[in-house]
């Protein structure tokens, strides 16, 4: 445990007093049977070991920015208050930069990172002045067009693929031999184009590389940074001036799932790096971060009402409404995203009582829609809620639309001294209005009014 108190004590005790607080409140209750929760002192806590992290490693005066990556938690609340803590935002699709907009971060907060960007989309983002990343090869054809056109003040790199391989976890595993992102540094003649493309030119100023997320070991992320700035002296001594400016190392801290400590810490990260990599905090480069999970995860909670308690073949199941429409990753790949579960009564008050093995069954329609199978806790009952925990990032922001379950609401929570708990609605609850819109309603006609000419 350190300064910030990584165990996670203070979290746990604010979680279950949220849990009571929102029964109490009636945000959650049996016609309100599953919210998302996020704890607003978390996250502030996690922006601030991220900022304190870097200063500690990077020499005076060094320019850090560090850009949440939208994707793991797209939500212009939290937006907002990162932006608050001093974060900017990642973005990588028009809908997460109309997101980072309306959350008020400005452009040179603000970075383009996408594989597959579109000519009106690298426009707007040069016309603004955000930072971008171009992916291959084909994309910064596109920029060259741009930059010849119009003067822009978006900072522009080249995004790599350092090709040091991957993790435990194959669909967030980037840096592997054939992966889709970048530009795969180790592939033949790939070194030497990148070399040339910022010979070529002058107003190339970045590099990037982003080498996996959940999965990859710290040392494989510090070997990725490590061969990153290598390939950036590389290319400043033979330009023979430091035109890579600034170095993006991506996000991609892990996330401990198995108990509330942080581990491991942006502190640790840092100093691994600096360890790894010392040339690249010595003050020469500017940094970027791209953090997302790390950030986010261990602040959100999902709880969700026990409609009915059975039994099947022996088996205790707990029919709860956090599911697939929830909790995508851990139902359909439970081997790769387990999640912890906590059981709290009818009241929101944690149960306690003998273990007993059972499934925490979702409410979809197909038999795998399990948030938990043969799970120890203590027997949950009709009428008592089930908590996913660490589900902050990639979770109950990522809404999977199964059988048209409604996107929970999401209620962003801190302790107060008079009412124990105070609540801001993050999101509203999906109305069902909202459901048939977004599923055609407008359109019900359209299929039988659609003829072949002249078949009728
Ligand atoms: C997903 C992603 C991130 C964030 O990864 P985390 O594991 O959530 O930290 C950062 N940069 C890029 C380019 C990404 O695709």
């Amino acid at each position: 445990m350190d300064e910030y108190g990584n165990s996670g004590e203070g979290r746990a005790t604010r979680r279950d007093e949220a849990v009571r607080a929102a029964v109490e409140q009636g945000l959650l209750g049996p016609d309100s049977p599953i919210v998302g929760l996020l704890d607003v002192t978390g996250i502030r806590e996690s922006a601030a070991e991220l900022r304190a992290a870097f200063a500690e490693v990077t020499a005076p005066g060094t320019p850090v920015l560090h850009a949440f990556a939208v994707k793991a938690t797209p939500l212009v609340p939290v937006l907002r208050l990162l932006r608050e803590e001093g974060i900017g935002a990642e973005v990588a699709s028009p809908g997460e930069l109309a997101l980072a907009r309306a959350a008020g971060l400005s452009p040179d907060r603000t970075v383009l990172d996408s594989p597959a960007k579109t000519p009106a989309e690298l426009r707007e983002a040069l016309a603004l002045g955000i930072a971008v990343n171009a992916d291959n090869p084909q994309e910064l054809d596109r920029i060259d067009g741009l930059v010849r056109s119009a003067v822009s003040r978006s900072p522009l790199g080249i995004r790599v693929n350092p090709q040091v391989g991957g993790g435990s976890i194959g669909a967030t595993s980037t840096a592997t031999a054939t992966s889709k992102f970048g530009v795969a540094l180790r592939d033949e003649g790939a070194r030497e184009w990148v070399v040339r493309a910022y010979l070529d030119r002058p107003w190339l100023s970045r590099l990037h590389a982003h080498t996996g997320s959940q999965g990859i070991p710290l040392s494989l992320m510090a070997q990725g940074v490590a061969e990153t700035y290598a390939l950036a002296e590389e290319i400043n001594r033979r330009i023979g001036r430091p035109q890579i400016d600034t170095i993006d190392i991506g996000g991609g801290l892990p996330v401990n799932f198995a108990s509330d400590a942080t581990a491991p810490t942006y502190a640790e990260y840092a100093r691994a790096l600096r360890e790894a990599v010392p040339g690249l905090f010595d003050g020469r480069y500017g940094l970027v971060t791209e953090f997302g999970r790390s950030l986010l995860a261990k602040h959100g909670t999902i709880v969700a009402r026990v409609e009915y308690a059975k039994s099947a073949g022996g088996r205790a199941v707990a029919v709860t409404h956090a599911g697939v429409q929830v909790a995508a990753r851990t139902v359909y790949v439970p081997g790769s995203w387990p999640l912890r579960i906590t059981a709290y009564d009818g009241k929101g008050r944690p149960k306690s009582g003998p273990e007993v093995v059972q499934d925490v069954a979702g409410p979809a329609c197909f038999a795998g829609d399990l948030l938990a199978e043969g799970r120890a806790l203590p027997l949950l009952d009709q009428g008592d809620y089930a908590a996913a925990l660490d589900t902050g990032a990639y979770y109950f922001a990522h809404h999977y639309a199964y059988n048209s379950l409604a996107r929970p609401g999401i209620y962003g929570f801190v302790p107060d001294r008079a009412t124990g708990v105070r609540f801001a609605t993050v999101r509203d609850p999906q109305t069902l209005a909202s459901i048939v819109a977004e599923s055609g309603g407008a359109h019900a006609g359209a299929l039988t009014t659609l003829h072949t000419p002249g078949s009728r």
